[in-house]
């Protein structure tokens, strides 16, 4: 495979141009191409003997359209191809103050949560910041959206994979995406969700990168958390706590936990009941969905009823909560579904 243009900062950018015998302003040409989404041999205000030079080294489209998939409520599902042919999938989703795009971070994810698709080859391999960058680029060109007026508005890192696992490549996508005169989507519209790897969290605290953090919690009891996420062996919920009040001391934005309810699993009212106590009092909010079922997997979603029964007994604790509506699910809106059926020729 060859190098990714899009993995560089605009500062690395203008180094790159330097060393091939360019004027600097060449990369600002050049940055802005690829932040509006155009593949290297398509930016039309560059020399073609400097783009020849470039495509000598660099993916000319580290990443294209493959498939997409609209769902009868208007969220858009797309199956991304990489240069090396392994696919990611992502989300569009509108909502009334913006568009939402959910990226993946890695090629399938090696936290093998019982309920999520993504996991179920394992890890293929990370993906680089600009593989990232380019799925964003990609949804915001295919709809329209300039650097001036975005279609995609927010971000959230919930697509397949787990952010803190590829820590390096997501900080410097985090710069990339948020850095001025490119696609400039700022941290505050971001979230990166993470399963809690707890260093990682103090890492991403320090790093001045004030994103939304999001905890998949889905239980409040680390015995049971394990049997569904084997990564609540390593870190206990205690220790994810101290890590997002850190967070929040840091930046002083306040965290979001993701608990997916699960029939039998999670979702009656003692779990709501313990859910409450745990984070009673904390500067958070809790969102609540049904489990989206997936094939592969042996678990069911909560009923509707069970969900507002559990909603309420939060928000009679005074917790800040929502029960989120199952966008796509008609499509395979779920973290690796679409994926996973395409690699089985369905
Ligand atoms: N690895 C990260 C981000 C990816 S998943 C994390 O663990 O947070 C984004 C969210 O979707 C997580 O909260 C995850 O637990 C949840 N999820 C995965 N599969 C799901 C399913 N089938 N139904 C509902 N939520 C699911």
């Amino acid at each position: 495979m060859k190098e990714i243009l899009q993995d560089l900062s605009l500062e690395e950018l203008g180094a790159l141009v330097l060393s091939l015998g360019e004027k600097k302003f060449r990369a600002s040409q050049l940055w802005r191409g690829l932040m509006q989404g155009k593949k290297i041999s398509d930016i039309t205000d560059l020399p073609k003997a400097f783009k020849a030079k470039l495509l000598e080294r660099f993916e000319d489209e580290p990443l294209k359209i493959a498939e997409t998939l609209t769902s009868s409520d208007g969220t858009e599902k797309y199956l991304f191809e990489l240069a090396d042919g392994n696919i990611v999938e992502g989300v569009f989703m509108r909502y009334k103050y913006g568009n939402t795009q959910c990226v993946s971070t890695q090629v399938g994810c090696r936290m093998s949560c019982a309920f999520c698709a993504s996991g179920l080859n394992g890890l293929i391999r990370n993906l680089t910041a600009g593989e990232i960058l380019c799925q964003i680029l990609a949804i915001n060109a295919r709809h329209g959206g300039t650097l001036e007026k975005r279609a995609v508005t927010n971000v959230v890192l919930m697509g397949s994979g787990e952010p803190l696992d590829n820590y390096d490549n997501v900080v410097k996508f985090l710069k990339n995406v948020s850095a001025e005169g490119g696609i400039c989507i700022s941290p505050r519209n971001i979230s990166l969700s993470t399963c809690g790897i707890v260093p990682k969290m103090y890492e991403l605290a320090d790093e001045g990168i004030p994103v939304n953090l999001t905890v998949s919690l889905h239980n409040a009891d680390d015995e049971e958390r394990a049997r569904v996420m084997p990564v609540a062996k390593a870190y206990k919920i205690a220790d994810i706590l101290k890590a997002c009040d850190y967070y929040f001391q840091k930046t002083g934005r306040r965290y979001i936990f993701e608990y997916s309810l699960i029939e039998g699993e999670n979702a009656d009212r003692e779990h709501a009941e313990r859910l409450a106590a745990l984070l009673k009092g904390r500067p958070c909010h809790v969102n609540l969905i049904r489990l989206n079922e997936v094939k592969e997997r042996a678990l069911s979603g909560a009923g509707e009823k069970e969900a507002y029964r559990f909603l309420g007994v939060l928000e009679r604790a005074g917790l800040s909560a929502t029960l989120r509506r199952r966008t796509g699910a008609d499509i395979g809106g779920a973290c690796g579904q679409l994926r996973a059926s395409r690699l089985k020729g369905e």
